[in-house]
């Protein structure tokens, strides 16, 4: 059955998660869905697919979940995976700084004292003097909130670090490697208010953890969202691009497909990265959105998925501190927890990349190579079976400075249209949660339309303890920068 004559109430444009979990819940909630997608794959950024020589299933970069990432889990528990992400509560991470290894504890201290089991280590790589140049930055964080963080939007992350007295050594040894890791760009390229909001969170929540899909990322939630859509009598269409969005009247009326097709429904989602919505996507004028499609930069990466011929490490996985020479910034050893690798798989992101993107595969793998080895000895002499380089054009889109206010609300000036995707307003930085969160706010906005109102978005972490005491000081007592 062509697109068109395809009866909807609502479509939906990208199958990534944003899209696919918006189509699950408002399917889950009764309603005939249809989710159009450019690609062959659904998933978008965090699609998978079998590698051509050994058939392994591998992901379009590895990611991670956190026990932090709320609405996503929520998603995983609608599709009955769940219980497919291998959860590791100890060490919180395991860190390479300067060839030496630093298994860096979890905690569950209230806090702030659950810095305290990391602060012997952390003292004896940055030092007393380093370490409390960061009291102001602390204070600070730890007396924002999401309304106050928006003020520090239009300021670069390093010029407020220096502001607030942050020393050399400090922002080389934490700050630049937290910043690339986090939020996949460079500390004098990162909006300060992007970057707070996840350190304020750092400091004010304790007992959070990381956790490794034991099976292929896009099957923790395609399969499940897709079979949700079509038991509602929807379908997820592939191949199948959106070429333009119709409105009339400051109200939604079709999608015009690449052949010219109208499919025309009550109401519709744009799950879509935000460079797509420049000038001329949707027929009538939206400054708002053009101004986000020309916020964005993306930020590339570069993912390596090496098959060695024996085990190299024990760890889940490890981060290296970030320098400008180096390649990657995070490394897995995927056939330690995915059931379906064979032999030794290991994977790793280059973040943010420059240079390396032009270079040859074989330079590339060579480089990632000594890079596992510097952690892992046993790498060198194993012998590499194969090797695959994903060049990844957009991993997120960088939270430049100014970008905090380009975000976009899932509302749309137009009647019948809404907004999901991981850039959008979830108050969280642009990862797989915020997809998540965004997909249910679209979905509560589309419903609350079309008559059956519902509740999916579950609300943002918050700091806790005396955090959060701090957090509630009337707001004349507080001085920010
Ligand atoms: C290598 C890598 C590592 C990452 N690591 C992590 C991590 O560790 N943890 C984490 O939480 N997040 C991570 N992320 C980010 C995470 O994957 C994204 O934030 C999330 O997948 C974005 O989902 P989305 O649905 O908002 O957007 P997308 O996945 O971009 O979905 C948009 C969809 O729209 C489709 N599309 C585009 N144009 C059209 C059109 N005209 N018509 C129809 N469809 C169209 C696209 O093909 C795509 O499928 C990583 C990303 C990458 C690439």
């Amino acid at each position: 059955m062509s697109a068109a004559a395809y009866d909807a109430d609502v479509l939906i444009a990208g199958a990534g998660v944003a899209g696919l979990a918006c189509g699950a819940a408002l399917a889950d909630a009764g309603f005939k869905v249809v989710v159009l997608e450019r690609d062959a794959l659904p998933g978008g950024r965090a699609a998978s697919w079998p590698d051509l020589v050994t058939g392994d299933v591998v992901d379009i970069g590895p990611h991670v979940l956190t026990s932090e990432h709320r609405n996503f889990l929520a998603l995983l528990r609608r599709c009955g995976t769940e219980g497919e992400v291998c959860w590791q509560s100890q060490p919180l991470i395991t860190l390479l700084d300067a060839g030496r290894r630093i298994p860096v504890p979890g905690s569950r201290l209230p806090p702030p004292l659950h810095g305290l089991p990391a602060l012997p280590k952390v003292l004896r790589c940055l030092g007393v003097r380093d370490l409390l140049s960061n009291a102001r930055v602390a204070w600070h964080a730890a007396r924002l909130d999401e309304e106050r963080l928006q003020a520090l939007d239009e300021l670069d992350a390093m010029r407020y670090l220096r502001g607030l007295g942050v020393s050399d050594r400090s922002i080389e040894w934490f700050w630049t490697s937290a910043t690339m890791a986090l939020l996949n760009v460079p500390l004098q390229q990162c909006s300060a208010a992007a970057l707070m909001r996840v350190f304020r969170l750092m400091q004010g929540r304790s007992g959070y953890c990381f956790g490794f899909p034991r099976i292929p990322l896009a099957s923790l939630y395609a399969p499940g969202c897709r079979a949700r859509i079509e038991a509602a009598g929807g379908r997820v269409m592939l191949r199948s691009p959106v070429a333009r969005v119709h409105v009339r009247e400051r109200r939604f009326q079709a999608f015009e497909l690449e052949d010219g097709s109208l499919l025309h429904a009550p109401a519709a989602v744009l799950a879509l990265p935000p460079q797509l919505l420049r000038n001329g996507f949707v027929t009538a004028p939206w400054p708002a959105a053009s101004r986000a499609a020309h916020a964005f930069e993306p930020s590339r990466y570069v993912s390596v998925y090496l098959w060695l011929d024996r085990p190299v490490a024990r760890e889940n996985f490890w981060a290296r501190a970030w320098a400008t020479r180096d390649l990657h910034t995070d490394f897995y050893v995927l056939s330690n927890f995915r059931h379906e690798a064979r032999g030794t798989l290991l994977a790793c992101n280059s973040i943010h990349v420059r240079l390396a993107w032009e270079w040859s595969d074989d330079e590339i793998v060579q480089r990632t190579l000594q890079e596992v080895a510097d952690f892992a000895p046993e790498a060198a002499q194993a012998r590499l079976v194969h090797a695959r380089v994903h060049r990844i054009p957009m991993a997120v889109p960088c939270p430049l400075p100014g970008t905090e206010s380009a975000r976009l609300p899932a509302e749309t000036p137009f009647a019948g249209l809404w907004l999901a995707g991981d850039w959008t307003r979830t108050a969280l930085p642009a990862s797989m949660e915020s997809a998540a969160r965004s997909a249910a706010l679209a979905a509560e906005g589309v419903a609350a339309a079309l008559g059956r109102p519902l509740q999916l978005a579950l609300p943002v972490p918050e700091t806790t303890g005396v955090m959060a005491l701090l957090r509630r000081l009337p707001a004349s007592h507080r001085r920010l920068v």
